[in-house]
């Protein structure tokens, strides 16, 4: 998700470029995705290269009831322009203003992905996704999971009903 994009901040305005995404493992910050594949083309820019990116890849995460590992087919389409920090031929500094919250390409012309990903994953992502759609999740007594089948502890949440019945019937009658 790293791309060396001297050669495009060399070209002229208007020029685009294609590269193809292919990786089977990338780590974005706290997100790992997974079989992540597709294109990124790059438009020079008066300030720098406006990268579009269409890919799909799987993220990992953990089903909302019963906290199994599962991947989630995430389709990842953005666009964001990023601007380098120093000029591809004379190698000057550009600074910026400093609300300028534009991407930078770093000072080795190295233009990285992965922080734009995580950042449109987070805004997109499936906000509950299930290991499956029937999932029985977890006991939220016993914590067992009960895709495994009942777990023990269900006569003691009758118990616990019971003694609260019981407490309020006495602070009734107290009154
Ligand atoms: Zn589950
Ligand atoms: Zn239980």
């Amino acid at each position: 998700m790293q791309l060396h994009v001297l050669q495009d901040l060399r070209r002229k305005l208007g020029s685009l470029s294609e590269y193809e995404l292919k990786e089977e493992r990338v780590v974005a910050g706290d997100l790992v995705l997974r079989d992540v594949s597709g294109t990124v083309s790059l438009l020079r820019t008066d300030r720098g290269l406006l990268a579009t990116i269409d890919a799909t890849a799987k993220l990992e995460e953990s089903c909302a009831r019963c906290l199994a590992g599962v991947l989630a087919q995430v389709d990842v389409r953005f666009q964001e322009e990023y601007v380098p920090l120093m000029e591809a031929d004379t190698s000057a500094r550009i600074y910026l203003a400093e609300d300028d919250e534009a991407f930078r390409i770093d000072t080795e012309y190295w233009l990285d992905l992965r922080e734009g990903l995580r950042q449109y994953i987070l805004m997109s992502e499936p906000s509950k996704p299930l290991c499956r759609d029937d999932c029985a999740g977890l006991c939220p007594v016993c914590g067992a999971d009960l895709n495994a089948g009942p777990c023990s502890c269900q006569p003691e949440t009758d118990e616990r009903w019971d003694a609260l019945a019981g407490l309020k019937q006495e602070m009734d009658e107290g009154k």
